[in-house]
């Protein structure tokens, strides 16, 4: 409870009469588009995610940066369009994560990427595999200006951890944690936040209660247990954790395995934010990973065209009237 304090007032911190009237604007601006099942737009998304970049130290089983299948190229957020991307949106933005697919500690300039849009009095997040907290990075990272830092870490035995995280190395995971909270506290600083993010999964779902001794041992400010979403999931997977609590699926009369949440015909993400890829393209969300449905690039025209271009407002259309139509709303539990 404290770190939720400790972080909301940090978010709080940032708003302004513009940003406040903006996200206002938004959600009028979505449930008159539910009720008339057309869309209207009367604000810009108070929250991106964009991607420093595609690259990944690990081979993790359902990411494609881990299986390294993109057909979407891989490469490196230029810093002059990120300047220019956080310029023309920075005014509504209460949240950016930095982050989307790949390891964001790869880019070579990421936290100047970080205090640029601190700088513009923004709340910065971003997720990591903690393979690059070395003794080298951390005063860096903490003196970034960066709000909260999402640590992927699914075992607390090497054998565990692999099992998802496959080329991961358990011991540098918990060491750079130990050496980050540690730095954290000589440099008196309360920020970043760390989150310890666990992906249940039928491998590691055992775990959990020595999870939960360790995580409070070593201080992390916050424990999450997340789903996993898992691709091909109608006939069942391994990786379908055996307490449904922890699974978005479960198994009908048939044997087939389903959504645990019913899907309507509404995305308050299509109103409230965006994902732009390391290359500038701007796709619906964080389920477009090989960016399927690219609604234009920052690096070609100002994102306020983009969001409302016709090509978004037909996906928003055809969201509000039937969602199943798009494939990567059928996996989605928003
Ligand atoms: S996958 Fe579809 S429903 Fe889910 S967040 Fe993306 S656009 Fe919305």
């Amino acid at each position: 409870m404290k770190n939720q304090w400790i972080t909301a007032k940090a978010f709080l911190q940032q708003f302004t009469w513009k940003k406040i009237s903006n996200i206002f604007a938004l959600y009028l601006s979505f449930h008159i588009s539910r009720w008339r099942k057309k869309p209207i737009l009367l604000g810009y998304p108070t929250t991106l995610s964009i991607e420093p970049t595609t690259s990944c130290n690990l081979r993790c089983p359902e990411c494609p940066s881990g299986l390294r299948s993109f057909t979407r190229p891989t490469g490196m957020l230029d810093e002059e369009l990120f300047r220019k991307v956080i310029q023309e949106t920075g005014k509504y933005l209460t949240y950016l994560h930095l982050y989307f697919q790949g390891e964001p500690f790869l880019h070579p300039r990421f936290t100047k990427l970080v205090n640029l849009a601190d700088k513009e009095g923004i709340f910065t997040s971003t997720s990591t595999n903690a393979h690059y907290l070395t003794s080298k990075n951390v005063d860096d990272i903490i003196s970034s200006g960066l709000k909260q830092l999402i640590v992927s870490m699914d075992g607390i035995t090497q054998d565990v951890y692999e099992h998802y995280r496959v080329g991961g190395n358990l011991t540098k995971v918990t060491e750079g944690l130990q050496l980050f909270l540690s730095r954290r506290n000589e440099l008196n600083s309360k920020f970043p936040r760390i989150i310890l993010q666990f992906l249940v999964t039928g491998k590691n779902e055992h775990q959990i209660p020595d999870l939960k001794k360790w995580a409070k041992e070593i201080g992390v400010d916050e424990l999450q247990l997340k789903t996993t979403q898992i691709y091909n999931f109608e006939n069942g997977s391994d990786l379908i954790p055996s307490d449904t609590k922890y699974s978005r699926y479960v198994q009908d009369r048939s044997g087939k395995w389903k959504l645990k949440k019913n899907i309507e015909n509404k995305c308050w993400r299509m109103w409230q934010g965006a994902v732009i890829t390391w290359d500038g393209k701007v796709v619906p969300c964080c389920f477009d990973k090989d960016g399927s449905h690219v609604m234009g690039n920052v690096a070609e025209k100002p994102f306020e065209l983009i969001w409302k271009t016709p090509k978004y407002q037909t996906f928003r259309k055809t969201l509000l009237e039937d969602r199943k139509q798009i494939e990567i709303c059928k996996n989605c539990t928003e």
